[in-house]
């Protein structure tokens, strides 16, 4: 279980003496602030923030791999195997997040479909 994410981008983050931090050592993505840009404060994964920045991160899963069949003409399985894949990097189990992003990319997919 992943304890923090970067509000921003989605991915995993830690608490360190130095700042908040992606787990690679890079500071969290600037926000705007009362002073300009800052690095944005990691959130913990359980908050009502938290769930928010993952369901945005599984909802653009979802809306990237319907723009890739639509105007790419991708097969749908290919595309949802590859957005699979890419949530290795935040930390997200498969089978937990799958049911999400196929729900976002029938969603989107409609949306888009309905566009004139
Ligand atoms: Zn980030």
């Amino acid at each position: 279980m992943i304890a923090y994410l970067c509000p921003e981008c989605g991915e995993p983050a830690r608490r360190t003496s130095l700042g908040d931090q992606h787990l690679d050592g890079t500071p969290l993505c600037p926000i705007m602030g009362a002073g300009g840009y800052e690095p944005a404060r990691a959130v913990a994964t359980d908050s009502p923030e938290g769930q928010q920045t993952r369901a945005d991160l599984l909802d653009a899963f979802g809306a990237d791999a319907a723009l890739d069949v639509l105007r790419d003409g991708k097969p749908e399985q290919d595309v949802l195997g590859g957005a699979l894949d890419r949530t290795g990097v935040y930390g997200l189990d498969h089978g937990e997040v799958a049911p999400a992003i196929d729900e976002a990319f029938r969603r989107h997919l409609d949306t888009y479909r309905a566009r004139p």
